[in-house]
């Protein structure tokens, strides 16, 4: 072209320009003119339509409407506030666009835990030469939580009371969680200084705290009690030494040092006397008990009528036999000690006592006398009838044989011979004191009665009844009861006595002095 000009403006000064060349620039056609407006017009287009879709950006607005992180109570209701949503670009969609969300994740607020709730935004853009899927994704947690405290109920019991320094013994208590239900079982339950912890925890880690007082009471007043007898029966002169008393609190302890004694006895007079012994606990319970002691005017021994003088075979002089009834029981074995150690020899008229019918090899090894007295100690049935009595001699014999291998030959009756507590069988005695001695056997009741089963009931009392006696006798028969301690007691003294005052200890044997009551059936 612009050659064809430079060739045009070249040759105008020639004034004759080619007609060819005239008469293509005339013909310049108008449709190219426009189609060539148009390609640059679109031209223009496409470029201005690139820059815009290059300088466009699209956004995907995505955000939660409130907190990321939440916590519900247990129970309550979860409001889900959802999200803020909007698609648009800088350039194209300013006005904005609603892009789709969707939503996972459940929340159960009857279960405590962390959940996860996840909200997903899509917008697929629809272009005109494809689309193009934008997706954001967000996510809440969740915490359902537990912060309310279980509940403590103490039971309350009327007249309910601990004993000082005794532990608490509950009234009962129940614990309830709003979460966890019946948690009584789990609740740590502690006592100190007069007070009851109770602490509850439900699974949340939550804790409660209640607290009971003890109320501390002691209604018991203490034990009080005398030792010995409560009733004790003397003769005017006798010594009394009170054997005491003890009292005992279920509190406190032994209180038989704050024991007060009141009264007094005067053994030489006559008359009943009243000791009483009072004490008192902490929480000043009383508790008292009495012992009442007679004192009986003397009364001169009783002289057995039918006692003979010394038989030919006894022993000159002064001789005790001492005889001990009712036994074996629990102080024959203090009493053969007792004798071993002054090697007095001594009789025993036995009653089959299993319990202590071991002691009997011992008697008899120590040169003791064991004679029969019953072997079951009932009157009614010993002497119901002649058979009853020597049935009941025989059982007691062959029992003594079966323990000693001895066959002893020798008796007392039970109450004595001169006995009345067999007249519910008249005449039995008469015919039983003959009869034992028609079959060889030899029985002795006693001239000195320690009265140990009857008014006395002190060892005191059984020696001094037993001294007293003894003297009016050349020799004498001493009934005792080895049954009762306090008769075991007086033995020692009784022996010393004898040894001081010259007399001589011996058994009874089939060669002893008679020695028999008169017969009153
Ligand atoms: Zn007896």
């Amino acid at each position: 072209m612009k050659n064809k000009n430079d060739t045009y403006f070249e040759t105008s000064d020639t004034a004759e320009i080619p007609e060819a060349i005239i008469s293509e620039k005339k013909r310049m056609p108008l449709p190219a003119l426009i189609f060539t407006i148009v390609n640059f017009a679109l031209l223009v287009l496409v470029t201005t339509c690139s820059l815009i879709i290059h300088k466009n950006v699209f956004t995907l607005a995505f955000e939660l409407v409130g907190d990321s992180e939440v916590t519900v109570e247990y129970g309550e209701v979860y409001e889900e506030q959802g999200t803020k949503e909007s698609f648009f670009g800088t350039i194209l969609l300013k006005d904005g666009r609603v892009p789709e969300v969707e939503t996972f994740g459940e929340v159960n607020t009857e279960v405590v835990g962390t959940y996860t709730v996840e909200y997903k935004a899509t917008y697929l853009l629809d272009y005109h030469v494809g689309e193009k899927l934008f997706t954001e994704t967000l996510r809440r947690t969740v915490k359902v939580i537990d912060t309310v405290a279980p509940e403590i109920k103490l039971e309350t019991k009327d007249g309910w009371y601990t004993l000082p320094g005794q532990p608490y013994s509950e009234e009962g208590f129940a614990a309830s969680d709003n979460y966890d239900g019946d948690i009584t079982s789990k609740v740590e339950v502690k006592e100190k200084d007069g007070k009851v912890y109770y602490i509850a925890e439900d699974s949340s880690g939550n804790k409660t705290e209640a607290v009971r007082e003890i109320f501390y009471d002691d209604p018991i007043p203490p034990e009080i009690g005398v030792l010995g007898y409560s009733e004790i029966i003397l003769t005017v002169g006798d010594n009394y030494g009170d054997a005491g008393c003890t009292a005992f609190d279920n509190v406190d302890g032994d209180l038989t040092s704050s024991i007060i004694m009141s009264g007094e006895v005067l053994t030489d007079t006559p008359g009943t006397y009243t000791l009483t012994y009072s004490v008192a606990d902490s929480y000043g319970n009383e508790a008292s008990c009495i012992r009442t002691v007679k004192i009986n005017p003397y009364v001169p021994p009783v002289v057995f009528p039918s006692a003979p003088a010394v038989s030919p075979s006894a022993p000159n002089g002064k001789v005790i036999y001492l005889t001990f009834d009712d036994g074996p029981g629990k102080h024959t074995e203090r009493l053969l000690d007792i004798l071993d150690k002054y090697d007095v020899k001594a009789t025993f008229f036995v009653v089959n006592n299993p319990d202590y019918m071991h002691l009997l090899p011992r008697m008899v090894s120590s040169g003791h006398t064991v004679g029969m007295h019953a072997n079951e100690h009932v009157y009614n049935k010993v002497y119901a009838s002649d058979d009853a009595y020597y049935n009941d001699l025989y059982t007691i014999q062959s029992a003594i044989n079966s323990y000693t291998g001895i066959t002893p030959t020798i008796l007392r009756f039970p109450g004595g011979g001169s006995n009345r507590v067999s007249r519910i069988c008249p005449g039995i005695m008469t015919r039983l004191t003959a009869g034992v001695k028609d079959m060889g056997y030899r029985y002795f009741d006693w001239n000195v009665d320690s009265c140990d089963a009857g008014g006395t009931r002190s060892a005191w009392g059984v020696y001094n009844n037993v001294i007293k006696y003894i003297p009016k006798f050349e020799y004498s028969v001493v009934l005792q009861h080895d049954i009762y301690g306090y008769s075991v007691d007086a033995v020692e003294n009784i022996i010393n006595w004898g040894i001081e005052n010259g007399y001589t200890f011996l058994p009874l044997t089939s060669d002893s002095p008679v020695c028999e009551h008169t017969v009153k059936n």
